[in-house]
């Protein structure tokens, strides 16, 4: 693959990148804003976009917000979107247990280690859970525990699935259901594995971190519904019909956004240097893993040239 065409500044080469794609996913943190500041040009930058009749989708990593939660944010940082436009992997992988797997209700709950956004998904998409934010877990284990999780007593026997998604509450007595469940022949899910999750201006542990204990134990590796998981581009795909190679995914991080963009074949990625990789990591050598974006621009309010 050549090197990446950089449209920072450069009118002429922004007006050809807007004019191949028809359809744009944006990453959001990272991409849009940092946490909550949002970078100067976003709100500018979409009704550009929209304004040429440009379909926008908003595919996010973070499970422990739903679609309703994002929608709040934009509003609240002033970004007009719709709830349909938003695609997280908490619904990503609702979604996913629901019309692809399909397993029938009242059998076959989730387990689930993760905040209420995955909740709210499930719950919108009629599957069974439990974990999440039950109270109950969030607690040290007792020698009482291991008997009941070993005997079965403490278990549901109707848990057929273990979602991992981040869990601000993890603990050793919820990884140990979550074992447990995965050796009684538990699908072993997660909605994202991204190693890190940036906040505060640094790196703090992702998704991938709360479910690698259980791979560890299990020695499986979960299927994962968020970016760069093709799981997911399917199912944006499916909701949202596209053609391929006339979208463009834009991310801020080459291991998530710019892979899934690539290994969808999507006609073009676009990376931002306005969160986690810097062009370092993908001009000439990179940094070793050979994935570099098609194009690049220090922030997403310049493609307003
Ligand atoms: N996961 C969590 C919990 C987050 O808070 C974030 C960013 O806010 C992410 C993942 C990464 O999200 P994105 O895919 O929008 O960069
Ligand atoms: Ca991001």
């Amino acid at each position: 693959m050549g090197e990446p065409r950089y449209l920072t500044g450069d009118k002429p080469a922004i007006e050809e990148f807007l004019a191949k794609f028809d359809t744009f996913l944006f990453d959001c943190d990272g991409v849009l804003w940092s946490g909550d500041h949002i970078f100067p040009g976003t709100a500018e930058t979409l009704e550009m976009l929209r304004s040429k009749g440009k379909q926008l989708v908003f595919v996010t990593n973070n499970s422990t917000k739903s679609r309703a939660d994002y929608k709040k944010k934009f509003d609240k940082l002033g970004v007009p979107v719709t709830v349909d436009e938003v695609f997280g992997s908490a619904y990503s992988a609702a979604v996913y247990i629901a019309r692809i797997l399909k397993l029938p209700a009242p059998k076959n709950k989730v387990f689930v280690l993760g905040e209420s956004g995955i909740e709210e998904e499930l719950r919108a998409e009629n599957v069974p859970f439990i974990g999440g934010t039950d109270p109950s877990l969030r607690r040290d284990i007792e020698p009482e525990d291991f008997t009941k999780i070993a005997d079965g007593s403490a278990l549901d026997p109707d848990v057929s699935i273990v979602l991992a998604g981040l869990d601000f509450h993890v603990n050793y007595l919820k990884l140990a259901h979550a074992f447990a469940y995965m050796k009684r022949g538990a699908t072993f899910l997660a909605t994202n594995t991204d190693s890190t999750l940036p906040m505060a201006h640094t790196l703090f542990p992702g998704a991938g971190s709360i479910g690698a204990p259980l791979v560890t134990a299990s020695g499986k590796a979960p299927l994962a519904l968020g970016k760069p998981s093709q799981a997911m581009m399917d199912a944006v795909e499916g909701k949202f019909q596209f053609d391929r190679s006339r979208t463009c995914m834009i991310g801020d991080r080459l291991n998530t956004d710019i892979r899934f963009g690539i290994e969808g074949q999507l006609g073009g990625t676009l990376a931002v240097l306005s969160g986690v990789n810097k062009k370092e990591d993908f001009l000439g050598e990179g940094d070793g893993t050979g994935v570099k974006p098609a194009f690049y621009a220090d922030k997403l309010g310049d493609l307003l040239g």
